[in-house]
């Protein structure tokens, strides 16, 4: 009964991957989500918010107002992008509503977009409901290096660029150098840029740069992040887009038809978090530069070969060193054989050669479940090929 334009994307790796967890009682270090709330702040926030007696109804469509003045003024604070509060900013049901706004508000039936692979898999599958289609350029392993000519090349007569970065799943940050080469792409296709910024304050190594900071790319770059990564609420599911009226506009004449608006009194709350965030993401930030140490150190003890992420969530191990040949039959089996959940990063590329003996673990968690994790990798060792 699916439709066939959605057939080829089935069930996501997260869903089956959690649900896995939760059947085998194992450690979930597959879907990207933090064990822990965030500030104790924020949830007051939340609480005052229901009780005021004025934020349990519709939000404007756009996003309740003190909101999208702090994602403008946060634009602003933070890299100096003059954003308007009114019609440059639009609020949507965390990032992954955003995208699909995107792709659904701004692309036409045939459109092409240029995608770097590994990719977040709800870009794909928006893509295909807009009409559209892909072009891939391919980051390999072990250090998933930007080919600009390959870029160049498939960004010849593409309508879209979609760039990530801090980049799920390699946890690659893209520097000024790639960024300017990126632009230069962008500028002589006269491309749409679409940047996924969802992990801009977890960064542990270099700087997040977004792309709309460089010359003549603000005017064609739409900009996404979410509450749900920097404050730890994923939960909550409160995303935006910001950029130029033309293109947030086109975002919103989708999304109004989406959901049209929600999450009012977690609006309100992210709207008082946005305005501090620096405060309240340096502990997070720290947290995660150390429980990512931890993890590469303890599966580099395991025995599997570690690419060091500059930011995210997440780390990528090469599973060859043990043996292994298949991530995907190696992932599906590690929940009985060691009680660890981990994703096959090749679920994140079109190629399935790519990637194929990569695995993602996710670092988002408590110091004492990743010990646990890596306790019982290291106690399988090579016997889980
Ligand atoms: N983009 C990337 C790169 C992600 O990793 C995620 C996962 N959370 C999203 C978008 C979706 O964000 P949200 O939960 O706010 O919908
Ligand atoms: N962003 C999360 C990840 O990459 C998962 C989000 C989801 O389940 N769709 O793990």
């Amino acid at each position: 009964m699916i439709a066939s334009r959605l057939r080829p994307f089935g069930t996501t790796i997260f869903t089956e991957m959690s649900a896995l967890a939760a059947r085998t009682n194992a450690i979930n270090l597959g879907q990207g989500f933090p064990d822990t709330d965030g500030p104790p702040e924020i949830l007051t926030a939340v609480e005052s918010a229901l009780h005021s007696g004025a934020a349990n109804q519709y939000a404007p469509l756009a996003g309740v107002p003190d909101l999208c003045a702090a994602i403008a003024e946060h634009q602003r604070r933070r890299y100096g992008l003059d954003v308007d509060a009114q019609d440059g900013v639009q609020v949507t049901f965390g990032a992954t509503e955003a995208i699909a706004a995107t792709m659904l508000g701004l692309l036409e039936a045939g459109d092409e977009v240029v995608v770097l692979e590994p990719f977040y898999d709800s870009y794909a599958a928006t893509i295909a409901m807009a009409g559209a289609s892909r072009r891939l350029v391919t980051l390999r392993p072990p250090d998933f290096a930007l080919d600009l000519d390959a870029l160049a090349a498939a960004a010849r007569g593409a309508r879209m660029l979609v760039l990530n970065s801090p980049h799920n799943p390699t946890g690659r940050v893209l520097t000024r150098g790639e960024l300017e080469g990126i632009a230069r792409v962008c500028i002589d296709n006269d491309l749409v840029a679409v940047t996924d910024e969802v992990y801009e304050h977890l960064v542990f190594d270099g700087e997040h740069i977004p792309l709309a900071t460089l010359p003549q790319m603000a005017e064609r770059t739409l900009t996404i992040s979410s509450a749900g990564k920097s404050f730890s609420f994923t939960g909550w599911k409160i995303g935006w887009a910001s950029g130029p009226p033309p293109l947030v506009g086109a975002v919103r004449s989708a999304k109004q038809f989406l959901s049209f608006a929600g999450g009012t009194p977690f609006q309100h709350a992210i709207a008082a978090a946005l305005a501090d965030a620096e405060r309240h993401v340096a502990p997070l930030c720290a947290a995660l530069r150390a429980a990512r140490d931890q993890l590469c150190a303890g599966l580099r003890a395991a025995g599997l070969e570690v690419s060091i992420p500059q930011g995210g969530y997440f780390v990528n191990a090469d599973i060859a060193a043990l043996g292994a040949t298949d991530a995907r039959r190696w992932c599906r089996a590690l929940p009985d054989r060691v009680g660890v959940v981990a994703i096959p990063t090749s679920a994140f590329y079109g190629d399935a050669d790519a990637g194929r003996t990569l695995v993602r673990f996710a670092f988002c968690k408590r110091p004492e479940v990743l010990e646990e994790a890596i306790a019982r990798l290291t106690a399988a060792g090579s016997a889980v090929t």
